[in-house]
């Protein structure tokens, strides 16, 4: 009897060896785990994966013309840091025919915006692996976001692709590039990005990075864009259309390149297509008239708080929009087109009401606010912060922060410490009061004798569901 369980107790090892890494504990690959089917995001609680983390997203998209349907593909790279007996992406709307980790075909299931893959082996912490979701496409496929808190009759005002007359371009702020392609769709899960876009020839494929290389087949081409820094999923840009590209130099000689329609009695107004919905294609250029300006240096601005300093939570999103809305006003007022003696005074008479409709921009009661209600406060409180430190801290503020987390995340309390460290002050009651306040607190002296301002509006609207008012401002 001795020796039978000393057999098979050595069996057991010697096959669990033989699936074992060279390297790996035995602790830590002991007991592989199905991975979180969530990151609890406090305002997109079902969003974001857990048990790994994402390095590279190589995808793929067969646009053709007569059809919805795009062939197409997503290879993910990425490192599990638990041991894995299952994981999940964010997934909806596409119709997917194949998935492979490590080469192996994969069972899959996908339910409720999440693809769950079923590797044949075990994955184990620290190690890199690969997965490769093949699938359809289908731009008539606009699942609304589950978490969308809208009245009954109210359709969402996004859609994820929008068809415009020669191609399409797709909009995934804030949950929903998983739409596009199955991702671990959080802000927190930044990574590299190959987007690979083929398209008729008299058309062009446009996506965040650089253009890598073009590849003629016959009637078509294949465009390939490479980030050269991580960036988050949402702000992963694609668009098919007849474009021509203007190539700008920016402030410092800082190369800039727009893409705008080829047919300028058809142009998208302000980035929007004709049925109103917001394309994430931006077509502003500098040099534009009136608030174009503007729009280009809100996204320009994007490029440094939002994509190279992301966002750790949706609760976070002030440090993008706010500090996307702060400088395109500064760059607004350097034009003559924006009187930053006037205009903060208006929006500060009517932050009141905005914050108690959708909730303070750290902590808003509804999911769509993200995109509209963070940008104001977060101007706001900017200019009170410039105020109360002075222009000299307040950019070594701006700076330090840029510099210390670029290419990587940062939370709201990552920036008041900054702040704090840089200043020499404790400002942390000033950030929570206009971050997590219900009230509008006063807004520091601008000038001597201009006096604090303070919030006397009452605005006796009940917090509560909200339907956005879909201002006319970049996103
Ligand atoms: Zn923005």
């Amino acid at each position: 009897m001795a020796t039978k369980t000393t057999l098979r107790t050595g069996s057991l090892l010697a096959a669990t060896v033989l699936f074992l890494p060279i390297g790996i504990p035995a602790a830590e690959a002991a007991a592989p785990r199905p991975g979180a089917s969530t990151l609890n995001d406090r305002l997109f609680p079902g969003l974001g994966n857990g048990g790994y983390d994402a390095l590279s997203y190589d995808v793929s998209l067969d646009y053709r013309t007569g059809t919805t349907k795009m062939p197409a593909s997503v290879t993910m790279r990425a490192r599990a840091t638990q041991s894995l007996s299952s994981f999940s992406l964010d997934s909806a709307g596409q119709q997917i025919s194949l998935v492979t980790v490590d080469g192996r075909p994969a069972q899959y299931k996908l339910a409720k915006e999440k693809l769950t893959i079923t590797p044949a082996r075990p994955l184990y912490k620290y190690l890199p692996f690969t997965v490769r979701v093949v699938y359809t496409a289908d731009r008539s496929q606009n699942p609304v976001s589950p978490g969308l808190d809208l009245p009954p009759g109210v359709p969402s005002p996004f859609t994820v692709w929008n068809e415009t007359p020669d191609g399409f371009g797709v909009m995934g702020q804030p949950n929903r590039e998983h739409v596009v392609f199955p991702s671990n769709d959080h802000p927190s899960d930044k990574a590299q990005y190959t987007l690979r876009i083929t398209a008729p020839n008299d058309r062009t494929g446009v996506a965040s990075g650089r253009l890598q290389a073009k590849y003629w087949h016959g009637a078509t081409t294949t465009w390939v864009y490479r980030t050269a820094h991580p960036i988050k999923t949402d702000v992963v840009a694609i668009a098919v259309g007849k474009f021509r590209t203007i190539k700008q130099t920016g402030p410092h000689g800082l190369p800039l390149r727009a893409v705008r329609r080829a047919r300028p009695h058809q142009p998208v107004r302000r980035g929007r297509a004709g049925d109103g919905r917001v394309v994430h294609l931006r077509t502003p250029t500098l040099a534009g008239r009136e608030g174009r300006g503007r729009d280009a240096v809100h996204e320009m601005t994007h490029q440094y708080f939002g994509d190279a300093v992301s966002v750790r939570s949706w609760d976070d999103m002030w440090i993008s929009e706010g500090h996307a809305r702060y400088y395109e006003r500064k760059y607004d007022a350097s034009r003559g087109f924006t009187n930053l003696d006037q205009e903060p005074k208006d929006l500060y008479e009517a932050d009141q009401q905005s914050r108690s409709q959708a909730g303070p921009m750290g902590q808003l009661n509804n999911q769509l606010a993200v995109l509209f209600d963070t940008d104001v406060p977060g101007q706001l409180m900017l200019t009170g912060l410039d105020t109360l430190v002075g222009d000299p801290t307040f950019r070594r503020i701006e700076q330090t922060f840029f510099d210390r987390y670029r290419d990587r995340d940062a939370s709201t309390q990552d920036y008041i410490d900054v702040a704090n460290e840089v200043s020499g002050r404790d400002l942390t009651q000033y950030f929570r009061a206009w971050i997590y306040g219900k009230t509008t607190p006063p807004m520091p002296e601008r000038r001597p004798g201009c006096g604090v301002w303070r919030s006397g509006a009452s605005s006796g609207v009940p917090p509560g569901r909200v339907v956005p008012s879909l201002r006319a401002e970049s996103l």
